[in-house]
């Protein structure tokens, strides 16, 4: 048994302003030689800052040093497994950090002219035609800067399509499995969200659906694979229910992991979806940096993509404002430009075959851990998994122990938790996504730490649900902190 450790020095760092002390500098200058003048007379007395003081003063060890400790309470995916299902935290090859740093690119500006921005438009009129090609549709918007971002102007353009042939219509259909920022999209674009339920296979329900869709349908929105990692065996039919009734079928392709280089959606039916090029297409996520949603849509939607377009002539590529149906600009300028290098870095690297192979690794990463953990914990849903695997912590909650435990004690064991209480539809949900980028090793290594965990909730309830022990902060008061959050520091 584990006792609860003293957390080491490197773990208790103070706040800077803490270790200040006077005169201490982290700098270095020769004595002046030349006069010293007043700043408020040289540079006007409004300039001068009064409210420096306080500031803290240390040396350059202790700066360096109190940032480095820092930075070594993050986890991060350099660092091992980072399992958190629905959002792919794979590793990215280095080498696409190199591509995007290529100095044309990486200095270019916005507003250069077309004449020296040809590099770019070529850049970004192959990505386009390549995530065309993997999705199955016609034409692609690199514009929105994430996945929610690529939602919205997705529905915009429904809305926009329907009111062009005399009705926008009132309702848009998410089923109780989608990540939330669906239904916040639909509400965002005007239209009401109306639920719908899985079945007990984790799957849209045909014949419930199509009771559901009439004329004041505009649209499905749908996962695929859901997030249940599970795929919708009756998306054609799905398809087919809502053109039947004149509605469109959107698909949220942030699961394009487990679909890239295999399985089109452009050929079953879909009609527009948004890619997460962060989450399936290589630039590191998490932590608020940048993203990319580009949305791909079938022909009869292209009139309606964000303006402007990129067009080519004999004189080379440059812009098209000139689009009357377009639902205008969504960004400025054209979208997160070095997250769309890396993409294509990343495409033109694995090519067809290459992509497909890191969809079968993640299928297969996937399913070895399903099988691994089934004995130990309860599977959510008896339908084959895709890139991501869902259980639930029925078996643990007998004894006291939830699912936000379990993942605590992970940290302990040197793991990121997975994806805690998420999809909503399973009660007590452990949400894993291990992604194509893992070895062997290191979902053994998961594994076993999960399988322990389950021995220690067994027969040592209590040592979990006190866990983590291993880290900065341990056990907090999660009510406390909801219910009278501190925001501001007071020395
Ligand atoms: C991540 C995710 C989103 C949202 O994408 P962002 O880039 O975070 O805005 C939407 N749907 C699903 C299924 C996701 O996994």
């Amino acid at each position: 048994m584990i006792e609860k450790v003293r957390a080491h020095p490197s773990q208790n760092e103070s706040l800077l302003f803490e270790t200040s002390s006077p005169g201490k500098a982290g700098y270095q200058l020769p004595e002046l030689d030349v006069p010293t003048v007043d700043p408020a007379e040289a540079l006007g007395a409004q300039h001068v800052r009064r409210e420096i003081g306080g500031f803290p003063e240390v040396s350059e060890v202790d700066a360096i040093r109190h940032f480095t400790r820092l930075s070594t309470w993050n986890y991060a995916i350099d660092l091992g497994l980072y399992p958190l299902g629905s959002c792919t935290m794979k590793y990215n090859p280095r080498v696409n950090e190199a591509v995007a740093r290529t100095e044309g690119l990486m200095w270019i500006h916005p507003y250069q002219p077309d004449a020296l921005s040809q590099g770019a438009f070529a850049i970004m009129a192959e990505l386009e035609r390549a995530l065309a090609e993997i999705t199955g549709m016609d034409a692609v918007t690199l514009q929105p800067a994430a996945g929610a971002h690529g939602e919205l102007t997705g529905i915009l353009m429904v809305r926009a399509a329907l009111q062009a042939q005399g009705n926008p219509r009132k309702k848009v259909i998410v089923p109780d499995s989608a990540h939330g920022t669906n239904p916040a999209s639909v509400r965002m674009a005007g239209y009401e969200v109306v639920n719908v339920a899985s079945n007990d296979r984790g799957m849209l329900d045909a014949e419930a659906l199509a009771r559901m869709v009439d004329e004041d349908v505009a649209a499905i929105m749908i996962t695929n694979p859901n997030t249940l990692g599970v795929f919708e065996e009756h998306i054609s039919n799905v398809a087919r229910i809502l053109h039947s009734k004149g509605a469109l079928v959107y698909m949220d392709g942030a699961n394009m992991n487990a679909l890239a280089g295999i399985s089109r959606p452009g050929d079953y039916g879909i009609d527009l979806m948004h890619l997460n090029l962060h989450k399936t297409f290589s630039t590191p996520h998490g932590g608020g940096g940048p993203g990319s949603g580009p949305v791909a849509v079938k022909k009869e939607l292209e009139p309606f993509l964000p303006l402007p377009r990129l067009q080519h002539a004999p004189s080379g590529w440059s812009w098209n404002y000139g689009r009357p149906q377009s639902i205008g600009r969504v960004r400025a300028f054209y979208g997160n430009f070095g997250v769309l290098v890396r993409a294509l870095a990343y495409i033109m690297a694995h090519g067809g075959d290459g992509l497909r192979r890191a969809t079968l690794d993640a299928l297969l990463n996937a399913n070895y851990l399903r099988k691994m953990l089934e004995p130990h914990y309860e599977i959510a849903y008896q339908a084959p998994s895709m890139h991501e695997c869902v259980f639930s912590d029925r078996r643990q909650a007998a004894n006291g122990v939830s699912t936000g435990a379990i993942a605590k004690r992970l940290i302990d064991y040197g793991f990121h938790p997975y994806t805690v209480s998420f999809p909503l539809i399973v009660p007590g949900a452990l949400m894993i996504e291990p992604t194509e980028t893992e070895s062997k090793q290191e979902l053994d290594l998961f594994v076993r730490a999960l399988i322990s965990i389950a021995q220690e909730a067994e027969e040592n309830p209590e040592l979990v649900l006190m866990a983590p022990y291993s880290t900065r902060t341990t056990k907090v008061d999660e009510v406390a902190a909801a219910r009278k959050p501190i925001l501001k520091w007071r020395g």
